[in-house]
């Protein structure tokens, strides 16, 4: 009998605000093909085109706080119903908290999938809040920039597209960093242990460059997508 069908993979990367999680989640989506599905951008998506989840969440994101699980599963449970998350989906973002985590086995569950990869990008709490506070990214492609660490190399335009657009989030200021690191530590970083207890954590060291991170990264998704 063959067996259930399951999409490529369902990785998660966990870690604190700066950690890196959408910079490297956008380099997996370019090398193996999954779909980048950030609760964030989700959120900020509809708080720009003003839903009702979007009002809902507003004033919660901009004081550094998290979203209500309700909110945040009902925008992840549709972006997941669209076709393209078939290839396999990186979930940059979520979950946040242990009920989300429960919610989240519950959906694969049914399809007969399960979490493939959780993987936590260990880093320096007190280096989070300058990576934070300092980067913006590009508003044309969202190729990511920081104030010293990293310039474009031609003051005013994007290396990738050349657009001279840039914008920051206005949750990234060095005093709502401070609340998104303290809500990461009472409410996402229990989800490390329920992970290990699942047999699919993966630790990796996420203070080096953006490179040696993806270098790090690339064997723990090769095997967790075959
Ligand atoms: P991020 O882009 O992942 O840093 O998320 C920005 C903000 O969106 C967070 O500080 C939270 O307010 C909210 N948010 C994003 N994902 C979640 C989630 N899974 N649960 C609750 N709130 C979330």
């Amino acid at each position: 009998m063959s067996e259930v069908s399951t999409v490529p993979g369902v990785l998660i990367l966990l870690g604190p605000p700066g950690a890196g999680k959408g910079t490297q989640a956008r380099l997996l989506e370019e090398r193996f093909g999954l779909v980048q599905l950030s609760t964030g951008d989700l959120l900020r998506a509809a708080v720009a085109a003003g839903t009702p989840s979007g009002l809902a969440a507003k004033a919660v994101m901009a004081a550094g706080g998290l979203v209500s699980d309700e909110i945040v599963l009902a925008i992840l449970q549709d972006r997941m119903a669209e076709p393209d998350t078939a290839r396999g989906v990186i979930l940059d973002g979520f979950p946040r908290t242990a009920g989300q985590a429960r919610s989240l086995d519950g959906l694969l569950a049914i399809t007969g999938q399960r979490v493939s990869a959780a993987i936590s990008l260990e880093v320096d709490d007190a280096a989070m809040i300058d990576r934070v506070a300092g980067r913006y990214t590009c508003a044309t492609c969202g190729e990511g920039y920081h104030d010293t660490s990293k310039r474009p190399a031609r003051a005013g335009a994007c290396d990738k597209c050349g657009g001279t657009d840039f914008k920051r989030r206005a949750d990234d200021t060095a005093e709502t960093a401070r609340e998104r690191l303290k809500a990461y530590h009472d409410q996402t970083a229990p989800l490390i242990a329920h992970y290990r207890k699942l047999g699919v954590l993966e630790s990796v060291d996420a203070m080096g460059s953006i490179a040696d991170i993806a270098a790090a990264l690339d064997p723990i998704v090769r095997r967790a997508t075959n």
